[in-house]
C-alpha cells in the first residue's frame, strides 16, 4: 500500500515537471520562438536560473514576482503545473485501476494518455488566452491518436462513428453561424475527441461540454462581464468534457441514468 503512495507522488511530480515544460512550450508557441536556448523572464528578458525554475515552488518562494525586475509572474505557471500534476496522477490510477498485474501495453496506454494530455492542456490555455486552437499542437495529435487507433481494429468502427457524429456537429455549427458560433478549430479539436473517445463516449464528452459551457456563460452574463453577443472560447469546454469522458465516461452515464429511475 505504501509503495503506491511513492509512485503516486513521483507520478504527480513527473507531471508537474511536464507542466512546467508545457508552460514554456505555450510561451514559445506565442512569441514563435524554437524551444532551444535558456529559459528568462519574459518582462526582463533575464536568465532564470535553476533556482528560478523548481516548479510551483519557486512561483511560491518569490510570491509571483521576478526575482530580477519584479514583474508579476502569471499565475498560469503554478496552474498549468499543479493541473498537470493532478491530471497525470488521475489517468495512472485510470490506467491500473482494473488489475494488480502490470502488463507492457498498459505503459503504452499510459505514454499516449500522457502525450495526449499534455496536447490537450496546451491547447486549453492557448485558446482561453489567444481564442486560437494552435494546429502545430493538434495536427501531431490527430496523427498520433489515429495511429494508436489502428492497432485496435475492433474499435474502428466505433471510432469512427464518433468522429463523424462530433465533426459533423461542429461542422454544421460552423457552416450555418458562417463561423459566428464556433470556430473552424472547434471543428478540427471535434476529430481528436472521437479518435480519443469513440461511442457512445462522444455524446458525455459533448453534453458535458455544453452544460458546463451554459453554466459558465450565464455566471459571465450575471456579472455582466460578457454579454450575450461576447465571445467565449469553445475549446476549453470541449476539452474538460474529453477528460471527463475519457476517465469516468462510463462512471457518468451509470450515474446519469441511475438518477433517472429514481
Ligand atoms: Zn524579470
Amino acid at each position: 500500500m505504501f509503495i503506491s503512495y511513492i509512485i503516486s507522488f513521483f507520478v504527480f511530480l513527473f507531471g508537474v515537471c511536464i507542466g512546467s515544460f508545457l508552460n514554456c512550450l505555450i510561451y514559445r508557441l506565442e512569441e514563435e520562438k524554437s524551444l532551444k536556448g535558456r529559459s528568462f523572464c519574459p518582462h526582463c528578458k533575464h536568465t532564470l536560473f535553476w533556482y528560478d525554475l523548481f516548479p510551483v515552488l519557486s512561483f511560491l518562494f518569490l510570491r509571483g514576482k521576478c526575482r530580477y525586475c519584479k514583474a508579476k509572474i502569471s499565475l498560469q505557471y503554478p496552474l498549468v503545473e499543479l493541473a498537470a500534476g493532478i491530471i497525470f496522477l488521475l489517468i495512472s490510477n485510470f490506467e491500473f485501476r482494473i488489475s494488480n498485474q502490470i502488463e507492457i501495453f498498459q505503459f503504452l496506454n499510459l505514454a499516449f494518455l500522457f502525450y495526449i494530455a499534455s496536447s490537450l492542456i496546451v491547447i486549453f490555455v492557448y485558446d482561453l488566452k489567444h481564442y486560437l486552437i494552435p494546429d502545430k499542437v493538434l495536427f501531431p495529435a490527430i496523427v498520433i491518436s489515429l495511429i494508436y487507433n489502428l492497432t485496435n481494429w475492433q474499435n474502428i468502427l466505433n471510432v469512427f462513428i464518433a468522429l463523424i457524429i462530433a465533426a459533423g456537429f461542429f461542422l454544421f455549427i460552423f457552416l450555418i453561424s458562417k463561423g459566428r458560433w464556433m470556430g473552424f478549430g472547434d471543428v478540427k479539436l471535434a476529430v481528436l475527441m472521437g479518435l480519443l473517445l469513440g461511442f457512445p463516449n462522444i455524446l458525455t464528452a459533448l453534453f458535458l461540454a455544453f452544460f458546463f459551457g451554459a453554466i459558465i456563460g450565464i455566471i459571465l452574463m450575471v456579472f455582466e462581464k460578457k454579454g450575450l453577443k461576447s465571445e467565449i472560447p469553445f475549446g476549453p469546454f470541449l476539452i474538460a468534457g474529453t477528460f471527463l469522458a475519457l476517465l469516468y465516461g462510463s462512471q457518468i452515464i451509470q450515474w446519469y441514468l441511475n438518477f433517472f429511475q429514481i
